[in-house]
């Protein structure tokens, strides 16, 4: 196991279920990195063989089954790591096996976004013109500005509409990290322009809405009755179904359709992450008032991790109460659906 000096790494975020540090030292080997931790209690030795199983299937299914989705060029790498960080006690109590993968907010602008679900199911009633989001950030009490269809529409008034939206309340769905001098305008006129030339909210769409085609609704009573086939699956399952969704098989297996739908709950809930500066890999010319000016940015998404199974049942009870909510207030939704 590596012991790390705790003094040479820095806080810079964290979710639900991961804390993320990043290395400030200058070990050639690990400049521009970040370490995610699993928040699990990890200071008994009973559960460090879970841990380090976790990491490494969270490797294995990042490179096995959401790259061949999203592409190669959308992911970035990961590794597997036994670390222990001296003398810092809240980390060491989290995790002894981490993911060492670049520092995607080293960089001189970086915005993540959370999108969440771009399109509106193929279910009668309601939910053909309310969006999820809308509909439950409505059941939260907390109505946003934002609506998903706006950003994933392609349409640059309607991306820049949602993105101003996030920015005036960012909740958890959007981050800015500024290192240089870069004004509000500066910003949204980039992002807009890049969200709109660059194809990954276009491809993450399209995966969130074909994987699933039937919805909750027709979703969970198949679960019901299939639970024992999908209880315990492998990674090897998982890239099988990966490969027969590519190639248009198994279209009346139900551990297919169960297994399909899990998955576009990752794409439904994952981060998309742009960076100007370090770790560009694009360039893309956009115009500030009446400059053309051109930039370096790479876009990644993240937050790639495969969801439970067995949470098919908290998605239905949670949909059923959003959408109930919404038909007994008589939700009024600002939603304007996107051309399939
Ligand atoms: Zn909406």
């Amino acid at each position: 196991m590596t012991v790390w000096d705790a003094s040479q790494w820095d806080y810079r975020g964290e979710g639900n279920a991961n804390l993320v540090i990043y290395y400030t030292g200058c070990d050639h080997e690990l400049v521009g990195k970040a370490l995610r931790l699993r928040k699990i209690k990890c200071t008994s030795c009973s559960k460090a063989p879970q841990c380090q199983e976790d990491a490494r299937t969270c490797v294995d299914t990042l490179q096995n089954v959401f790259k061949p989705l999203i592409g190669e060029e959308y992911t970035s790498n990961m590794v597997q790591s036994a670390v222990k960080l001296s003398q810092r006690k809240d980390v060491n109590e989290l995790a002894r096996f981490g993911l060492l993968g670049e520092d995607l907010l080293n960089s001189s602008v970086a915005v993540e976004v959370k999108p969440k679900w771009g399109f509106l199911p193929q279910v009668e009633g309601l939910k053909q013109k309310a969006c999820r989001f809308c509909m439950h950030s409505h059941l939260r009490g907390s109505p946003s500005h934002y609506c998903p269809l706006d950003l994933y529409s392609g349409d640059r008034d309607r991306v820049r509409t949602a993105l101003e939206a996030l920015a005036k309340c960012p909740s958890n769905n959007y981050r800015v990290l500024v290192n240089t001098p870069f004004t509000d305008e500066a910003l949204m006129s980039l992002m807009t322009e890049i969200l709109t030339t660059d194809p990954i909210l276009c491809n993450l769409v399209k995966l969130q809405m074909s994987l699933d085609e039937w919805d909750v609704e027709r979703i969970w009573p198949l679960y019901e009755k299939h639970k024992h086939e999908v209880d315990d699956l492998t990674t090897d399952q998982w890239i099988q179904a990966v490969q027969n969704f590519k190639n248009g098989q198994c279209r009346d297996d139900p551990k297919q359709r169960i297994m399909e739908y899990v998955l576009s709950m990752t794409f439904k809930d994952c981060s998309v992450m742009i960076s100007i500066g370090n770790s560009a890999d694009k360039q893309i010319e956009w115009q500030l008032q009446d400059r053309w000016l051109s930039t370096s940015y790479s876009i990644k998404v993240i937050d790639l991790d495969l969801k439970a199974v067995h949470r098919i049942g908290h998605w239905y009870d949670l949909d059923q109460k959003i959408v109930k909510h919404a038909e007994e207030s008589q939700f009024a939704p600002k939603c304007v659906k996107n051309p399939a």
